[in-house]
């Protein structure tokens, strides 16, 4: 029985038979995937000839990579970018992108569903076409993969080489039978996800990141094995489709490293959305039986199992620091860590650097834009900016999304600071009421005294872009006090932060700061 897609793409799905060997292949290998190809890693891709000597090599074609390779380019140095497989890395072809293309139709899912509390009736019920949302998320995919491919980037003045990148001595790197000369390098190999060594795992087969935007049909049952962000924001599009998700989390809530009171607002929404939230469990073993995967675990002392279609692993990230000579030209790693970097991004050997996934404990694509602005400045014009001073925020993009930059209370009570927190609940906004959206708040922790803000959590719909306030003040040194000065319009989710500063302000108000008001405005009166 084909899947909605083969029948809606039918006639474009490659044979396997008919794939020429080492020609890159994305499944299902219909038109949009091929085009992804074509942008990603062109068939037909001749390598250039390399000159005497580069002034940067840059192995992995990730955002790291490719941010680090045009920037350099565009100001004037002789650059190559090498890439064994997909030009775009995980952020283009099997992580972001992918799957904000998924959580997005999950949401057009929820809007309908939810239509009735808006007065809005949907006569018939709400139905998700699994294979057109695939077909969708494909087409979204290669239209974007355009921005990162190799003619691009070519165009751009880079030469880009497809192959596997491994150092062959002190200043040069191996691709395809080529040897490229260089005065500096860049590692951006970035990172893959983690094999859990749990018996019976690879016997029965699982999904990761890099397979499972390969689905055409939608699975009965899922499980998802880890509730950190990949696994909740793909937990909760796949039950949203129709899927029966179990979550199993070893840990006793979700988002581990988050604010306890927004991770706990995030399991709730999970679980209004038919996740399966199985936390404490230990997962002993998993098997085939009766048609399915069973996975066996304990949790409270007591033997569960539960039998699904497919499993999806989304246990943490090891960087690929593996089968690329570091040993040979001096760059320690460490196999969990990744590469070994200084505050400056230069690994142990002075004219390598690194940047993204392969050395960073966060591993987003804006962390990995960041590090290679700073390995351009440090690499090629004795710069001496600092990873360090970078402020990163992040976000979960589950609905509500969970968004967070600088300290949590905790870790700045650890350093010694005196926190404050003001909290604002989006139920007293009234955009977020108006909207249906309110479920969720805003946390600012200051240094008590002060209007300095150390660290802030949102929870709302679209508090990855609520964010992006906060984390200006912070860069730009403003406190609360400005956030209070600044008009916000109204009725906007975003003046949930005006009213931090507002609530800070009134703290200035002490009894004394009263009385002094109280007697000036009696003798003016
Ligand atoms: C499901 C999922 C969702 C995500 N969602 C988000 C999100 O919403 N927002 C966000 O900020 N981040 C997100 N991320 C994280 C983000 O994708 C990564 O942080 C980002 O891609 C890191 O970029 P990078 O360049 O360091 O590494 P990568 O993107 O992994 O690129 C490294 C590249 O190096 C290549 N390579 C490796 N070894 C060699 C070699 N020896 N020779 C040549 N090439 C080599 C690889 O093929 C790869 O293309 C998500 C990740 C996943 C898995």
């Amino acid at each position: 029985m084909p899947s909605i897609a083969e029948e809606r793409v039918g006639e474009t799905l490659c044979d396997p038979a008919t794939i020429p060997a080492g020609r890159e292949v994305v499944w299902p290998g219909d038109v949009h995937n091929r085009s992804l190809v074509d942008h990603a890693h062109p068939p037909d891709w001749i390598n250039p000839d390399p000159p005497p000597r580069y002034n940067l090599v840059v192995v992995g074609g990730g955002t790291a990579g490719l941010v680090t390779a045009a920037g350099a380019a565009g100001l004037g140095a002789r650059v190559a970018l090498v890439e064994r497989h997909l030009l775009g890395g995980d952020c283009l072809n099997y992580g972001c992108v992918p799957s904000k293309a998924l959580l997005r139709a999950a949401r057009a899912y929820a809007d309908v569903r939810d239509a009735g509390d808006y007065g809005v009736r949907v006569p018939e019920g709400v139905r998700v076409d699994f294979g057109a949302v695939m077909e969708r998320m494909r087409r979204l995919r290669a239209g974007i993969a355009d921005h990162d491919s190799a003619a691009r980037f070519r165009d751009l003045g880079v030469d880009v080489f497809l192959g596997d990148g491994r150092f062959s001595g002190p200043d040069s790197l191996t691709v395809a039978g080529k040897s490229l000369r260089f005065k500096k390098a860049c590692i951006a190999t970035g990172a893959r996800a983690a094999v859990l060594p749990i018996p019976g795992l690879e016997d029965v087969g699982y999904l990761t990141n890099e397979t499972v935007f390969s689905l055409t049909d939608l699975p009965e049952r899922l499980a998802v094995i880890g509730a950190g962000p990949i696994g909740c924001e793909l937990s909760q599009a796949f039950a949203r489709f129709g899927s029966r998700v179990f979550l199993i989390e070893a840990g006793d809530h979700i988002l581990s490293r988050e604010d306890g009171d927004a991770a706990e607002r995030i399991q709730k929404a999970l679980r209004r959305d038919g996740v399966e939230l199985i936390t404490s469990a230990e997962i002993q073993s998993i098997e085939e039986g009766g048609g399915h995967k069973i996975i066996r675990f304990l949790r409270n002392r007591a033997d569960v199992s539960i039998p699904v279609n497919e499993i999806l692993v989304g246990v943490g990230r090891v960087p690929n620091v593996e089968g690329m000579g570091l040993e040979e030209v001096g760059v320690s790693y460490d196999r969990r860590k990744g590469v070994e970097v200084n505050d400056h991004l230069q690994t142990t050997n002075p004219k390598i650097f690194a940047a993204g996934d392969v050395c960073s404990a966060t591993k987003f694509t804006h962390t990995a834009d960041a590090m290679a602005r700073i390995v351009i400045q440090n690499a090629l014009f004795m710069g001496r900016a600092r990873a360090s001073k970078l402020t990163v925020p992040w976000c979960t993009y589950t609905d509500p999304e969970i968004a967070h930059v600088g300290l949590y209370e905790k870790e700045a009570e650890a350093r010694g600071l005196k926190v404050e927190t003001f909290t604002e609940e989006l139920a007293e906004v009234d955009r977020a009421v108006l909207d249906g959206e309110a479920e969720g708040f805003i946390k600012v922790h200051v240094e008590a005294g002060g209007d300095r803000i150390l660290g802030a959590t949102v929870v709302a719909r679209h508090a990855g872009e609520m964010l992006g306030e906060i984390t200006l003040a912070m860069v730009g040194g403003l406190g609360l006090k400005t956030i209070s000065k600044t008009i916000h319009p109204y009725p906007t989710q975003a003046e949930a932060i005006k009213r931090m500063g507002d609530a800070y302000m009134r703290t200035k108000l002490t009894p004394k700061v009263k009385k002094l008001f109280r007697k000036w405005l009696s003798w003016t009166r």
